[in-house]
């Protein structure tokens, strides 16, 4: 207890674990959702998601969750990813899988590290897949970035909760070091001017609007989309959109459109 309460009020003041939000989405089965939660709750975090579970509440859940009770009743269950995802500043995907269009994949300490740098400016999400399918194109297309844990090259799928354990604790380490570590300064830009990062319902409302915008012009046909949105994504991923850069570009959009 003692231990749990230095780590989280160590960061510069801010209660860092307590901006992540770990993320279930499509969860078969309800013993992964109360080992998920033990795996948080040893390492100090407390933000349970869960979209669409399959079951839940459910009795194999509590039994699972053992002593983490508290994390299963204080579960957010929604029926979107995008409701799981509002107000978040930054989203790792958790995959086991090299997919089609994806940016470059982190690893665990890579990706913490991020996460926690970012935590400073607002809330942080890992989203984790389905036990047999993993996340969807569609469902990382909503993540900034994947995240891959390295396993044996003979077999990359981890037990769900096992995959949220390893995160936890990279995330347990990242927050007990780092006033020394430099999270930020690594990843983060520097200055006294730090502009905020566009949430992700500002960077989804962006994408919607483009969307419209391509199509009302012709210059994207619905019927034949080929991988030009998802490549847009990619862009733009890559480019980490500032609040007032998703203003601009709405704007842009906004004067092709009433200018026609
Ligand atoms: N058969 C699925 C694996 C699902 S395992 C697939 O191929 O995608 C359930 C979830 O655990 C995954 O969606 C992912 O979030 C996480 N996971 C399992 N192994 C992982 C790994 N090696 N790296 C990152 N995440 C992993």
């Amino acid at each position: 207890m003692k231990a749990a309460e230095t780590v989280d009020s160590n960061m510069n003041g801010q209660l860092t674990l307590d901006r992540v939000r770990i993320v279930l989405s499509r969860t078969s089965h309800p013993g992964n959702i109360g080992a998920t939660a033990r795996a948080m709750k040893t390492m100090g975090l407390s933000r349970l998601w869960l979209v669409a579970p399959a079951s839940f509440p459910d009795p194999v859940a509590d039994a699972r969750a053992s002593g983490a009770g508290d994390v299963l009743a204080g579960a957010q269950v929604v029926a979107t990813l995008e409701e799981a995802l509002a107000g978040t500043v930054f989203v790792a995907a958790l995959s086991a899988r090299r997919r089609e269009l994806s940016l470059p994949r982190l690893q665990p300490r890579d990706a913490v590290s991020e996460l926690v740098a970012w935590s400073e400016k607002g809330d942080v999400a890992l989203v984790f897949g389905n036990e047999a399918s993993g996340l969807t194109n569609a469902e990382l297309g909503l993540c900034s970035r994947p995240v891959t844990i390295p396993t044996s090259p003979d077999y990359s799928s981890l037990n769900l909760a096992a995959a949220v354990q390893v995160l936890c604790y990279e995330l347990r380490l990242a927050a007990l070091g780092s006033p020394g570590r430099g999270a930020e300064s690594a990843v983060l830009p520097q200055g006294s001017h730090v502009p905020a990062p566009a949430t992700h319902d500002e960077v989804e409302g962006f994408y919607a609007h483009l969307e419209t915008a391509i199509i009302a012009s012709g210059f994207l046909d619905p019927e034949n989309p080929r991988r030009l949105l998802p490549r847009m994504r990619r862009l733009f991923g890559r480019a980490r959109l500032e609040k007032e850069e998703v203003a601009i570009l709405r704007g842009i959009l906004a004067s092709f459109i009433d200018n026609k």
